[in-house]
């Protein structure tokens, strides 16, 4: 069997995943109190700040994916009656569920004390939490988050946010944990927030480098991981951020290209931006497929589902409610189309990237409907030629290797037709 090449941040982030999972595995037993919620607009502050632990059922769901196990919790949700065009990860979590609620570790996951629903961009995420709560008897808590439908956060979105986790979330929490609210612990949170998260763009910033040190999607999806879930605010989430940042700082200084599971990429030959989720049940084939051609991705709209940092915000310890508020306004998947297009737009032109692809997700409808439009908008004003794949999350039913790496290989012959005319 090869050797599979790791960088040293990713090992830390296991090991922080994995005590994670333990934690949570003893939570009952050592009385601890659990929320259940969502990346995109996560308020993981505020649950660290009363020490309390969360659990993100879509990263359960994509973990499960990976380790490929999600087939059959999504068939035993659907003989339970979800049907095939219900959202992967919550089939796969309901499934997880009923087999006994065991994590992707192996662990015993805990039963919510708390559903906290911080971000309404995506009516699944509504209708998850309502099949959850028809099985637990726990209290639930909606914040209702504007979409940004004019392509701006008004200061009276945030406003309206900001005074529902005050109002709303903060005595709630304070009611299950038994602690008042200290303020000067939340800011010292929201610090540590700002320090990971400035290296977290300076990480995916590095991409505009030529041979970029990082592929931005499939390495990217492990950059993101604990600024998006359990770990932003904590210690160990500055020191991830300063070990990956030292990481990439070493192969731009020796001009190297990304690491991939089978080493470092030899030769960068295409850059390419792309939109959409990855497929996780075979994700390692699926990179696989991007380096055995020398495509890096340069930059990606998934890696900015928990978060927009690079367009500038960051977590504010001087404004803690305003700053969560727009963290949670502020999330890709709340943001109108024509927003999307430009955003992506700027990808390309900024990451200086020879074309763009888009993973559509079967049953992702947040991040599916509209796409084809995004196909055509870019590419009209970009230039450069669009691709367009499809997959799924975690239904293992729905990658079809052969199919896609026909259409991969196609879309970079095309790239170098495209090069071709530009110099003839
Ligand atoms: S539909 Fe998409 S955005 Fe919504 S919960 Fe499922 S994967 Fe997440």
């Amino acid at each position: 069997m090869s050797t599979i090449h790791k960088e040293e941040s990713m090992v830390m982030q296991k090991t922080m995943i994995a005590d994670h999972f333990e934690q949570l595995a003893r939570a009952q037993q050592e009385g601890r109190k659990v929320v259940y919620t969502f990346v995109p607009g996560n308020l993981t502050e505020l649950i660290l700040a009363f020490d309390l632990l969360p659990v993100h059922p879509e990263i359960n769901a994509l973990q499960s994916g990976m380790r490929k196990i999600s087939g059959d919790y999504i068939r035993e949700a659907e003989r339970l009656g979800h049907s095939e065009d219900v959202c992967t990860y919550v089939k796969c979590d309901v499934g997880m569920l009923m087999k006994g609620n065991l994590g992707p570790t192996g662990r015993p996951l805990p039963p919510p004390d708390l559903l906290l629903l911080s971000y309404t961009g995506c009516f699944t995420f509504m209708k998850w939490f309502e099949i959850l709560r028809s099985h637990y008897d726990c209290p639930v808590i909606m914040i209702q988050v504007p979409y940004q439908g004019d392509g701006r956060i008004t200061p009276e979105m945030t406003d309206y946010v900001s005074e529902q986790l005050r109002k709303e979330l903060v005595p709630a929490l304070e009611k299950l944990s038994g602690k008042r609210l200290d303020e000067e612990r939340l800011r010292a949170l929201l610090q540590r927030s700002r320090v990971a998260e400035e290296n977290l763009v300076w990480a995916l910033e590095s991409a505009k480098r030529r041979p970029s040190p990082i592929d931005a999607y499939f390495g990217g999806v492990y950059y993101i991981g604990p600024i998006f879930t359990a770990f932003r605010g904590t210690q160990a989430c500055v020191d991830y951020y300063a070990l990956l940042r030292r990481e990439i700082e070493a192969r731009l200084e020796a001009g190297q290209g990304p690491l991939t599971p089978d080493g470092l990429l030899a030769e960068e030959k295409y850059r390419v931006v792309v939109e959409g989720p990855p497929n996780w049940t075979s994700f390692r084939e699926f990179w696989k497929m991007f380096y055995d051609e020398g495509a890096v991705v340069v930059a990606s709209s998934y890696t900015k589902v928990g978060g927009t940092y690079d367009r500038g915000f960051r977590h504010d310890p001087a404004r803690p409610f305003a700053s969560l508020a727009e963290y949670c306004l502020g999330c890709y998947t709340n943001l109108n189309l024509p927003d999307r297009v430009q955003m992506l737009t700027d990808y390309v032109r900024d990451y200086a990237a020879d074309g763009f692809l888009i993973n559509s997700i079967k049953s992702c409808n947040s991040f599916s409907a509209g796409q084809l439009l995004i196909l055509r908008e870019v590419e009209r004003r970009t230039g450069k030629p669009g691709g367009f794949i499809e997959s799924d999350l975690v239904d293992p039913r729905y990658f079809s290797g052969a199919n896609i790496k026909n259409r991969l290989e196609s879309y970079f012959q095309m790239i170098d037709l495209k090069r071709q005319e530009q110099y003839s």
